[in-house]
């Protein structure tokens, strides 16, 4: 085990070249007779490794010679203008992400049940997926040639996973020993090439919290502005975590953590003009402290990471509601009728396409189902909603079984939940968070399939993110 922990990372072999997956009609991939399963393996004479590389050693070229390795083996040189910035009119297959050789203390793997899907096995740490997505990465096993990439193709900002910068500390954390826990030299040599970060820290009780928790936020913010910002989250212990090492999130715990960070916010406000270190949304929740105001989260530059996601949610339904009250809603029947239009698209066959019922007016009946920690705010801002327009919409908590633990957000529900809870479901239909869905696949991350939900549904079912329930109900 101990082998493995600190076994450099594995790099998959992979065939040089990026394959093509689609090519758009009349494009120049098009003209240039590109087609589906063909594999770029260089352009302009440079390898080719993945659809960043393809994007990189295009960029602002109008000379270009792609060598193209056909399905049958045969390699094709193909010499060719295009006008500047020209799109190619290519799709590319996804990046298989590098898995990491950490053995984290909290690893989101060891608190999945054994039948969850396998995607959440995937222990991804890879510095393109923290270009493109804003996973985070620790930089442990990091390679020169990817420390080299990230400063040549400025693969910047990065997200990293410090957790603390006591190296003791983080090696603990990342269960490896302290030279491969030890990255300082490489976080300074991005910074020096001017590559931005934003860090984590997932806060661990009594192992990275209180002082700890400070010196890692001071050394982090003694490198503002290059070290962007960094975000506080809580470590969140399914009942499958049973590490005696780790210690549960309790609600005094989030409160005395407020306290402390909240001073050490204040000081960087005034010497750096930002917040700087944000808390998790789940840390006020859970304490039961008021969400911070929109000037406390800036630009949201954490927002992905659970971060100011409370807030931005409140200020944008405080704008729907002060629009419902100016526009007060049309009686049903009366001819003026706002349209109002899902913007999830059910994915499959054996869905019902349409809207979920409505009834001419903005009236709307169905129910909204969320996890058990954002349900309260949620159902304080519908039953506004619902004094203000008529509707008679209701937010359904739904307790994490699956994972059980201290798991309460929206995002690890699953099918098996929400099946848990269907005879309490009322109206016309239901919405889900629609993060519960895999964003490639319609599958639960319980391996459920919607279609399958759907069917054991007494009523249509939507899946909605938090945008487009906001959309939804703006119509
Ligand atoms: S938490 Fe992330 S970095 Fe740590 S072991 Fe799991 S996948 Fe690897």
């Amino acid at each position: 085990m101990y082998e493995f922990a600190v076994t450099p990372a594995i790099t998959q072999l992979r065939r040089p070249g990026v394959t093509i997956t689609e090519v758009t009609p009349d494009s120049l991939g098009d003209e240039l007779e590109l087609q589906p399963n063909d594999r770029i393996v260089k352009v302009n004479g440079r390898s080719v490794r993945d659809y960043l590389d393809f994007r990189f050693q295009t960029a602002g070229e109008t000379e270009l010679t792609f060598n193209v390795r056909k399905p049958s083996g045969e390699v094709l040189e193909i010499e060719f203008d295009r006008e500047e910035g020209e799109d190619f009119g290519l799709m590319f297959e996804q990046i298989v992400p590098r898995q990491c050789a950490n053995e984290c203390l909290f690893c989101f793997c060891k608190g999945n049940p054994a039948d969850a899907r396998p995607s959440l096995f995937v222990r991804d740490e890879d510095i393109r997926l923290s270009f493109l997505y804003g996973n985070y990465t620790t930089l442990s096993s990091i390679t020169d040639d990817e420390m080299n990439r990230i400063i040549e193709q400025r693969l910047s900002p990065q997200y990293v996973s410090v957790h603390a910068t006591d190296l003791k500390t983080r090696a603990y954390l990342l269960g490896v020993d302290e030279s491969h826990a030890n990255i300082f030299d490489k976080f300074q040599r991005l910074l020096d090439n001017d590559i931005e970060i934003h860090a984590q820290v997932v806060l661990c009780p009594e192992i990275n919290d209180g002082k700890q928790l400070e010196k890692t936020l001071r050394d982090l913010a003694a490198h503002y502005p290059k070290v962007v910002s960094t975000a506080v989250v809580p470590v969140a212990l399914t009942r499958y975590n049973t590490d005696e090492r780790l210690t549960r999130v309790t609600p005094e715990f989030c409160r005395r953590t407020i306290r402390d960070v909240e001073k050490l916010q204040k000081e960087f406000r005034r010497t750096l003009g930002t917040t700087f270190a944000f808390l998790g949304d789940e840390i006020y929740l859970k304490g039961g402290v008021e969400i911070p105001s929109r000037r406390h989260y800036g630009n949201y530059p954490q927002i992905e990471d659970g971060v100011g996601m409370v807030r931005s949610f409140l200020n944008a339904f405080d704008r729907l509601l002060r629009r419902s009250k100016a526009e007060p809603p049309a009686l049903a029947g009366s001819g003026n009728v706002r349209t109002h239009r899902f913007a999830m698209k059910p994915r499959g066959s054996a869905i019902q396409s349409s809207p979920p019922a409505y009834a001419g007016g903005s009236a709307l009946n169905g129910t909204i189902l969320t996890g058990e920690m954002f349900a309260p705010i949620l159902g304080a801002q519908i039953a506004e909603y619902n004094r203000l327009t008529g509707s008679k919409l209701r937010v359904l908590s739904v307790p994490n079984t699956y994972f059980g633990g201290d798991v309460s957000v929206a995002g690890l529900l699953t099918g098996k939940d929400y099946l848990a809870i269907a005879d309490k479901i009322k109206g016309d239909f239901a919405i889900i968070p629609k993060h519960t869905i895999k964003s490639d696949e319609p599958i639960l991350l319980d391996g459920m399939m919607f279609d399958e939900l759907k069917s054991k549904f007494p009523v249509p079912v939507y899946d909605l993110d938090i945008n487009g329930l906001i959309e939804y109900l703006s119509r």
